[in-house]
């Protein structure tokens, strides 16, 4: 018999807010341990916990993007549960009035052969609910560590329906839902720090059939491509199951990503374990038609047309699309720096090269970037003017990367202006010419090579503030 595989997904997403889901304190990442808690998380005895609009406002945000109806009247429940990871013993989740509901995602499946286009299809959501996430578990061999820094951070659940069939349909999904929410500004979706997480729901059943089969649930997958492996060694798992006569249990399994295999971790609990009842500190919120058309007419771009329009305004190479599509604050950075007159591939590369790089040392996301347009802008236009160079300017920039000052400024009072005056280089150029007869001797004799290095020596002897080109032609003229 031929098997089909049904897939579902649950996949969590923290949302990108200055401070937690209940609480006024902040939502930040890689603090020192429960730092960032409060009496609210704590669960202390006669606390209330205050709702955060700005993560209502962004799920909705997300819910309109995806086609999801917003119903007027949205509330909030807990789900009980005795873990270590929710001081609370339970979660203030949604159960019956999620804040969207139905919509979909559209996917790009890889396509057939190169000259042709991947199919595109829907898949089917059927709600995005908003809770709060929990803290962090790091087990040992004889006790456990608890981290509630995460806990309390607001996360949205976006559920699909058992529309999808294949690992490659999921990677396409979870693709596609990456891109239309970290393009939004919505979240980074960073995988590794666990800001996006899925869990996976996979069943089979014999090919034609239209009832489901037995599901089976993988928990906190941690990236795309654990996903897609966990899918297909659960499908082959379940088939080999089935053909050999065996019958599958509804379980939930755990996918060990070194070992890349799932092994039985609890048998899954219903909806009536968690005894789910309406929170009786928080009032249901009334969505009004007003809020919803503010909401609606501020929709941001999908990652699909906003790459189209780069394209087509910008001409820059796809390559550094992709990179600047990929986050809000960074596409921000660059068209209201391109806005101020800026050529779109000079922003571009230091965007893509310096900014890049000094983000990957720091440990930052491109949401995190504090310069401004401005002040990119007013750099670039220093290196266009030639008052200062190339290599003074990206010292400038890691100032104002760190500190936002203005490079203008900054290179005025550290005196960092390319020296003009040919009067001045000349006397220093024929200072290094005398002291470096070998290199001179060298470039005599043909090697070409040589004059790099007394280009080198002249811009150390100015302290790097002269221009490489005109110490070249210097160079060149006096010997
Ligand atoms: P639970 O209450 O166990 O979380 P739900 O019915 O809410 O189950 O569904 C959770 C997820 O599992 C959804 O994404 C749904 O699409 C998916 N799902 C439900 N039934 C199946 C099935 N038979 N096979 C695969 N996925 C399924
Ligand atoms: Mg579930």
């Amino acid at each position: 018999m031929e098997y089909e595989a049904v897939i579902g997904l649950e996949v969590h997403v923290q949302i990108r807010t200055k401070t937690k889901m209940f609480t006024s304190v902040e939502h930040k990442f890689a603090e020192p341990p429960n730092t960032l808690t409060d009496p609210v998380i704590w669960a202390f005895p006669g606390v209330l916990p205050v709702l955060n609009f700005e993560a209502i406002k962004r799920t909705i945000e997300l819910g309109l993007m995806l086609g999801c109806k917003i119903p007027e009247i949205t509330k909030w429940d807990r789900k009980n549960y005795f873990y270590p990871d929710s001081p609370k013993n339970y979660q203030l989740s949604q159960y019956d009035q999620p804040l969207c509901l139905g919509g979909g995602v559209e996917i790009e499946l890889p396509a057939k052969n190169a000259s042709e286009m991947g199919e595109h299809r829907i898949v089917r959501l059927t709600r995005i609910h908003l809770e709060e996430d929990v803290g962090k578990l790091t087990h040992f061999n004889s006790d456990s560590l608890v981290d509630y820094n995460r806990a309390g951070t607001p996360l949205m659940e976006i559920v699909s329906e058992p529309d999808m069939h294949s690992s490659e349909e999921v990677f396409a999904y979870l693709t596609s839902l990456k891109n239309t929410i970290s393009c939004a500004g919505i979240s980074d979706c960073d995988m590794e720090k666990g800001q996006m997480r899925c869990d996976v729901n996979v069943s089979v059943r014999p090919k034609g059939s239209k009832e489901f089969g037995v599901k089976v649930e993988m928990k906190n997958i941690n990236s795309i491509s654990n996903a897609r492996n966990s899918i297909d060694y659960e499908i082959k798992r379940q088939i080999d199951c089935l053909k050999n006569g065996g019958q599958i249990v509804q379980e939930t399994r755990r996918w060990d990503d070194n070992k890349e295999y799932s092994y039985a971790m609890r048998s899954k609990e219903d909806a009536q374990d968690y005894r789910y009842f309406p929170d009786p500190d928080l009032v249901p919120v009334y969505i009004s038609d007003e809020w919803l058309e503010s909401i609606r007419s501020k929709q941001p771009e999908f990652r699909t047309e906003k790459m189209k329009r780069y394209k087509e305004e910008y001409d820059i190479p796809e390559y550094d699309i992709d990179i600047i599509t990929g986050s809000k604050h960074l596409a921000d950075i660059f068209e209201a720096s391109v806005a101020l007159g800026s050529q779109p591939k000079k922003v571009s590369n230091w965007l893509m090269v310096e900014t890049m790089r000094l983000l990957k040392e720091k440990e930052m996301e491109p949401e995190d970037i504090r310069f401004s347009p401005e002040h990119l802008s007013r750099l670039i236009a220093l290196v266009d003017g030639k008052v200062i160079n190339s290599s003074v300017a990206k010292e400038v920039f890691q100032v104002m990367f760190e500190e936002d000052v203005d490079p203008e400024q900054y290179v005025e009072e550290k005196g960092l202006k390319t020296v003009n005056d040919e009067g001045a280089l000349r006397k220093v150029v024929e200072e290094v010419i005398a002291a470096n007869p070998q290199s001179v001797e060298d470039y005599h004799n043909g090697k070409e090579k040589a004059i790099g290095f007394l280009v080198g020596q002249t811009m150390k002897a100015m302290k790097g503030k002269a221009d490489p080109a005109s110490v070249n032609q210097m160079l060149k003229e006096l010997l």
